[in-house]
């Protein structure tokens, strides 16, 4: 379908784009579009005024600061998952990133796009809450952290407000260069589809137990999740098979996965507990 009339504002700065919000009762955001364009021409929303943020200044690439690197929002899938940096120190971002959808997508669509969309289908969120990233948000009084925990509010919605943008992401350094193992467990129906549910696992080891986990879950409700029993239940055991199956089957508690074409609940709180037994087998080495 073709999407309702709109105009479009090409914002050159962050202020730029946050005054145009400021203005503007229903204004949207465009970053790579690959959510946006779909909604628009499905006429599922009506915006007066399209924000485009694909030439504002400040809002693309990755540095390093110490103990986290900092993601600008408008930085794509692509550059993410093959950044060194992202790779060194960061590596269950770059694996997760790898699995969003197909090489197109990946080339339009930006980081900070896919954690504002807030899909619970979505890979990025439940892997920012992981980590335990913090929000750079940016509105008419200046700029506020966000962090990840209290960023997904509930199905596509945030804490953003309506005249505040995400500028960039900081998202600690859980990797290799830091002891901590990792993997991103995805069930998808076929190649390049959306997860029907997604594991993320950060596991620190010490002295051959586990010092702590950090588990993301994706679509096992109406925002991600941490599977916090499991993370618990593995706090400290020797790294054995054995504790990773007990830890494993608490995957799904305080979970409420949506039934769909792709799967009914029940199905979905299965998957949970056997992808997060693999997700952390493998995080943690065994
Ligand atoms: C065919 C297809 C398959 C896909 N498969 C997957 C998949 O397997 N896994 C997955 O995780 N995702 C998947 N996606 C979604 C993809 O990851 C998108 O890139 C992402 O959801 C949105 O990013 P975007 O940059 O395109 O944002 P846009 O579509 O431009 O924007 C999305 C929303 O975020 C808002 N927004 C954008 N930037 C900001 C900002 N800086 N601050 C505040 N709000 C902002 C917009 O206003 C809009 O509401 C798929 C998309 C398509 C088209």
């Amino acid at each position: 379908m073709i999407p309702p009339q709109f105009d479009c504002v090409r914002a050159r700065t962050v202020e730029e784009a946050v005054a145009v919000l400021a203005e503007q009762d229903n204004a949207k955001l465009l970053a790579g579009g690959q959510s946006l364009l779909p909604i628009l021409r499905l006429r599922l929303a009506y915006p007066d005024v399209v924000v485009d943020l694909n030439r504002t200044a400040g809002m693309r690439g990755i540095r390093d600061e110490g103990d986290h690197l900092v993601i600008g929002a408008m930085t794509t899938h692509y550059a993410v998952m093959n950044s060194a940096l992202v790779r060194r120190h960061c590596g269950l971002l770059a694996e997760a990133t790898a699995t969003v959808a197909d090489p197109q997508v990946r080339h339009r669509g930006t980081f900070g796009g896919a954690l504002s969309h807030a899909d619970p289908a979505g890979d990025l969120p439940a892997v920012a809450l992981a980590f335990g990233t913090t929000m750079v948000v940016a509105g008419p009084n200046g700029r506020r952290t966000v962090s990840a925990s209290e960023f997904f509010v509930d199905y596509l919605q945030t804490a953003l407000e309506p005249t505040e943008m995400l500028v960039e992401v900081r998202v600690p350094k859980l990797g290799t260069s830091t002891a901590w193992g990792y993997r991103y467990e995805k069930f998808q129906r076929v190649a390049q589809a959306w997860a029907v549910v997604g594991v993320a696992a950060l596991v620190r080891r010490s002295a051959g137990a586990i010092e702590q986990a950090r588990i993301g879950l994706t679509n096992m409700g109406s925002r991600p999740l941490r599977a916090t029993a499991t993370e618990a239940a593995l706090n400290g055991v020797k790294v054995t098979a054995g504790a990773v199956d007990e830890a494993a089957a608490l995957a799904a508690d305080g979970t409420s996965p949506p039934s769909d074409l792709s799967g009914q609940a029940d199905y979905r709180q299965h998957l949970a507990r056997v992808l997060t037994r693999s997700a952390v087998l493998t995080a943690a080495g065994i």
